[in-house]
């Protein structure tokens, strides 16, 4: 395995006194691990995002910051967003582009994800992109050829650190569901998202972003889709609202 990657993302949860809450707890839970050979990344609200750097910084906390959006133009009369200058200031490292959720709900497109996924590799942010199926489109067979085509437009650029980026395969129908697809047959999908950035894309072996499994992931789940060899991480929206259970989510992988 991989240094494992866990991404936790609150979508819209969590004041910022919420969040000091919760902060407190990581670190006492964190501090029961034996080591720290894993990456912890938490997405908060916009909101929350600067004093949980602050927060992160005060308390040494082996943890990194991402948004759960932004806009990819540098600034402008774009009432309502938020840039990535913006996000770096505030403390973040990672953005989260393309999420299920935002494409849903809020008009995102395979276009719009490739225009965000470059804005934020110069500006100096790293991707976590997500792709995904919807239950229809995996009844009809098309889950590969749907993520591909997520994955050429959100890569079209290649000349951009690629390799950087995290990719977070998220079938739609797993997502806040509690159903998940079996382990193994997520890890296939991942060799054929990996063979795909070094076949197509010609982006050649170093250049494979690690790929990461979202969707209903829990304390209960996580290791066994951890033990197949091309899931390098998760992403895990609901389990990661409590810091206990997402303490346990990274004791049950990397405790033996
Ligand atoms: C997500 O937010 O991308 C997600 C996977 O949520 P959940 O873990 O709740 O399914």
């Amino acid at each position: 395995m991989t240094r494992p990657c866990f991404v936790a993302n609150w979508k819209m949860h969590k004041t910022i006194e919420e969040t000091r809450t919760y902060f407190i707890a990581l670190q006492k839970k964190l501090s029961e691990l034996p080591s720290q050979a894993w990456d912890l990344i938490i997405a908060p609200p916009y909101t929350a995002i600067f004093s949980a750097s602050e927060q992160i910084k005060a308390l040494s906390l082996p943890v990194q910051l991402a948004a759960q959006n932004f806009h990819f133009e540098a600034e402008g009369a774009y009432t309502g967003e938020i840039s990535s200058k913006m996000l770096c200031e505030a403390g973040c490292q990672y953005v989260i582009i393309g999420h299920s959720e935002r494409r849903t709900y809020f008009g995102e497109t395979n276009q719009t994800v490739g225009r965000k996924r470059i804005a934020a590799q110069q500006s100096g942010l790293i991707p976590i992109v997500c792709v995904g199926e919807s239950a229809k489109e995996r009844e009809e067979g098309k889950t590969l050829s749907v993520i591909k085509r997520q994955i050429e437009e959100a890569f079209a650029e290649t000349t951009l650190g690629v390799g950087l980026s995290l990719v977070a395969y998220e079938p739609l129908w797993a997502i806040g569901s509690g159903k998940t697809p079996m382990p193994s047959d997520v890890n296939k999908i991942h060799q054929e998202i990996a063979g795909f950035f070094e076949s197509t894309l010609e982006t050649g072996k170093k250049e494979i972003p690690r790929i990461l499994y979202g969707g209903s992931v829990n304390e209960k789940n996580v290791a066994a889709f951890m033990k197949e060899p091309h899931i390098d991480g998760v992403l895990a929206g609901g389990a990661s609202l409590s810091a206990e259970t997402l303490v346990q989510m990274i004791a049950s992988v990397v405790i033996h």
